[in-house]
């Protein structure tokens, strides 16, 4: 796919890639290499200027945005989070948007706090009374109330200081081995791509591959 800006900027030029069902992949490459751009175009938060990009099977112009991105949950640098809603509700936002069972979902909410490594404690705070690392912990635990089988994620955890991005990291991998998401994971930081990719797509300035391969390979080039 290619994506040219209004204003003539060419973010990502006749890029082709494939994306591993239920594996990390992930994007990695300078600041302005065309990642975002890239990611985006996948739930059409971007629209791709030319060029296809098929999600299990169909072409995602053919989908409307709400019903995609249902099935592709969204995690970013900031976590976003509802300033005026607690913990536990802001996780449950996408179940209450849907309509389900409060009980159901507030329950859900709390399960999904324990595996992201956020203390039972902090459920009933507000955003603001967390720490940077355990905002992100709630804005992965927000993407996963929705069980999406995608999640497209944008440097989530390059907010926070290196020993607690350290441990998102590994709680990160142990969730994913158990859950198996279709993840594409965006960073310009290249230990955290060896780290977490299975497959990783190495962008160059001008929005073009590289490299794409797994890290045993982009550690032997
Ligand atoms: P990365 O995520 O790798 O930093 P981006 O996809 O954000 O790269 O940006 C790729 C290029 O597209 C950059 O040159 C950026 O300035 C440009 N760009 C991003 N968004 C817009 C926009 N809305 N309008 C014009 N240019 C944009
Ligand atoms: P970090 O070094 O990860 O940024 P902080 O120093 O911000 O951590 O927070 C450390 C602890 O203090 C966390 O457990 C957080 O929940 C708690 N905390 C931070 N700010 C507040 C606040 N305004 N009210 C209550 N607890 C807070």
């Amino acid at each position: 796919m290619t994506k040219r800006y209004p204003d003539g900027t060419v973010a990502v030029d006749h890029l082709d890639l494939e994306i591993a069902a239920g594996r990390i992949t992930v994007l990695v490459g300078p600041s302005g290499c065309g990642k975002t751009t890239t990611l985006r175009m996948i739930n059409r938060m971007v629209e791709a200027t030319e060029g296809t990009i098929t999600v299990d099977g169909r072409n995602v112009a053919d989908i409307d945005p709400p019903t995609l991105r249902r099935g592709i949950g969204y995690v970013i640098q900031q976590a976003g989070l509802f300033p005026h809603r607690t913990i536990v509700d802001n996780i449950a936002t996408v179940p209450d948007l849907l309509g389900q069972d409060k009980k159901r979902s507030r329950r859900t909410a709390r399960e999904l706090m324990a595996r992201v490594g956020l203390d039972p404690a902090l459920a009933t705070r507000y955003p603001a009374q967390l720490s940077g690392g355990q905002q992100q912990r709630v804005g992965v635990a927000r993407a996963l109330a929705a069980d999406p089988p995608i999640l497209l994620m944008d440097e989530p955890f390059s907010a926070v200081d290196p020993i607690v991005r350290a441990s998102l990291q590994d709680e990160f991998l142990r969730l994913q081995d158990e859950l198996e998401k279709t993840i594409v994971f965006v960073t310009h930081d290249i230990d955290e791509a060896v780290k977490l990719g299975h497959r990783i797509a190495v962008f160059q300035v001008g929005g073009t591959l590289a490299q794409y391969s797994t890290p045993d390979e982009l550690l032997a080039a």
